[in-house]
């Protein structure tokens, strides 16, 4: 794996336990010489991500809608800026430059983000494995609506497997990189 996309909050979250969590990631990025790409702004925990990764002397890309970009918030340090015209294409690009995706806690920017490549993977557009990080039980309310849809008949077991769940770093690194996709797309000869 060379490249992997983390997504996360714009903002801190209350427990410090967050920064601390997305600092060190940067870092075991950086280590292990994998390339961060990541939303490419200078705030919350995506500024703690890549300066994580940045002081441990990673590479750092990321990718801003230009409206952003003119708000100021963009990192001044990254190895590159990739500006880019919508949140929509930015998803694209993130989605091209990256070999998987982890998911740190973050508000409705991450859940879009998410679960924007969840249905990707599921509709079979890509195969890249996508990990949640389990900061302090952030997403265990999230896995029991996961597991309601699945038991209320709206999501498929196959697909429900496919998200990687860990609180530890290196466990959901190791996974990403013995990942093998086993899931059928969603639509099979027209059936569900
Ligand atoms: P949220 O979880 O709502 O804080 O949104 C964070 C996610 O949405 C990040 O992964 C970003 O890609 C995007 N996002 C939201 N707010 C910003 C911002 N101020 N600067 C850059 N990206 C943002």
């Amino acid at each position: 794996m060379k490249s992997i996309a983390v997504f996360c909050g714009s903002s801190r979250g209350k427990d410090p336990a967050f920064s601390e969590q997305a600092r060190r990631l940067g870092g075991s990025l950086a280590e292990q010489g994998i390339r961060l790409v990541f939303g490419g702004s200078n705030v919350g925990l995506m500024q703690e991500l890549a300066n994580g990764a940045l002081e441990a002397g990673g590479e750092v890309t990321g990718v801003m809608p230009r409206f952003l970009y003119d708000k100021g918030i963009a990192h001044t340090g990254l190895t590159r800026l990739v500006l880019v015209d919508t949140m929509h294409e930015r998803k694209m690009q993130m989605n091209e430059l990256c070999d998987g995706v982890i998911v740190l806690p973050g508000g409705f920017g991450t859940f879009d983000e998410c679960f924007e490549m969840i249905t990707w993977a599921q509709l079979g557009i890509h195969q890249k494995p996508i990990a949640l990080l389990n900061v302090q039980g952030y997403y265990d309310p999230l896995l029991e609506m996961i597991r309601r849809m699945v038991d209320q008949g709206f999501l498929k077991d196959e697909h429900h497997g496919m998200l990687i769940l860990s609180s530890d770093i290196q466990k959901v690194l190791d996974t990403m990189h013995d990942y093998t996709p086993t899931h059928t797309g969603k639509w099979i000869n027209g059936e569900q």
